[in-house]
């Protein structure tokens, strides 16, 4: 059995599982002892949809987003690139403020699911993965000791988790499964695993690359998708997520050019010709000035 750990802020603790009926106690409020105080030590890993409703709030684009607020981090041994929030030198997050979050509408999925950590699990012979959940019970979260109590599945639904949830799980299904083959997909070159940042993270730049001239010689999309495409954010990050699978996992859902490879070879021919013999006259004018000296 394979598992994602997706621990919202830093903890020892560790995890008991627990399922979408269960009964936690736990409530937060502005009136409590330790407001902000988990804001105060925040290690936030970013989901692409994270991202989106991120730098919307903020009126940013995804670049300046991603270069102000994000910090890089390796999400396997393969180095699948993953973005954490960034915070200042304490560890604080830099949109706490002494009112609460200043983000709090567009806040990220972890911050709405603390103390709540949920797991993705699949087992061996199942088709999909399996959500399951853990409570994280810090010294200085008093959440704990308010009288509310109300099921994980509430739970999710006060905090608007099931949206965000709907909206990440296609993506955490790349990290998850990249994860459970192991070696049998093996390391992804390079500019595969830039493509995949792009397409997680960088929708901008992301559009762009989709709009190119190129992408159109490669896969056959009709206008009313680029259309799409063009303009909304989250169905550009839905079609990274299917070209992502495509690329790291062979599932073809996005259709390509008739002889694409073909082609890309026989434009690319050229330029490797033209090297091939810029690399043979280069040794040739060498060995001349060789022999010359002699
Ligand atoms: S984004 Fe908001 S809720 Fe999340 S850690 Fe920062 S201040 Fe706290
Ligand atoms: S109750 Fe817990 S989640 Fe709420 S502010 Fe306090 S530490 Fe943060």
């Amino acid at each position: 059995m394979s598992e994602k750990f997706d621990l919202p802020h830093q903890s020892d603790m560790v995890p008991q599982k627990l399922e979408l009926g269960a009964e936690i106690q736990f409530s937060c409020h502005k009136g409590i002892s330790c407001f902000n105080a988990c804001c105060k030590q925040a290690d936030l890993t970013l989901t692409p949809y994270d991202v989106i409703r991120l730098k919307d709030h903020l009126g940013m684009s995804s670049a300046d987003f991603l270069k102000e607020h994000t910090a890089p981090y390796q999400m396997d041994q393969d180095g699948l690139p993953g973005i954490k929030m960034r915070t200042d030198d304490s560890g604080a997050c830099l949109f706490v403020t002494d009112e609460g979050c200043s983000v709090y509408e567009n806040r990220p999925t972890a911050c709405r699911y603390y103390p709540l950590g949920h797991m993705a699990m699949k087992p061996k012979d199942a088709n999909s993965d399996e959500a399951h959940y853990f409570l994280i019970s810090e010294d200085h979260c008093k959440g704990h000791f308010e009288d509310k109590k109300q099921t994980i599945n509430e739970y999710r639904k006060e905090l608007g988790i099931v949206d965000y949830d709907g909206y990440n799980k296609e993506w955490l299904q790349i990290i998850l499964k990249k994860k459970s083959a192991g070696p049998t997909v093996g390391r992804p070159p390079e500019s595969s695993l830039q493509l995949f940042f792009m397409a997680s993270y960088d929708m901008d730049r992301f559009r762009r690359f989709v709009m190119s001239e190129q992408f159109r010689k490669t896969y056959n999309i009709d206008e009313s998708t680029y259309e799409i495409l063009e303009k909304e954010d989250v169905a550009l990050m839905q079609f990274g997520v299917r070209l992502m699978k495509q690329v790291f996992f062979g599932e073809r859902t996005v259709a390509e050019q008739k002889d694409a490879w073909e082609k890309r070879v026989e434009e690319r021919k050229e330029v490797w010709d033209m090297r091939r013999d810029a690399e043979i006259s280069r040794k040739q004018k060498e060995d001349d000035e060789k022999y010359k000296d002699a």
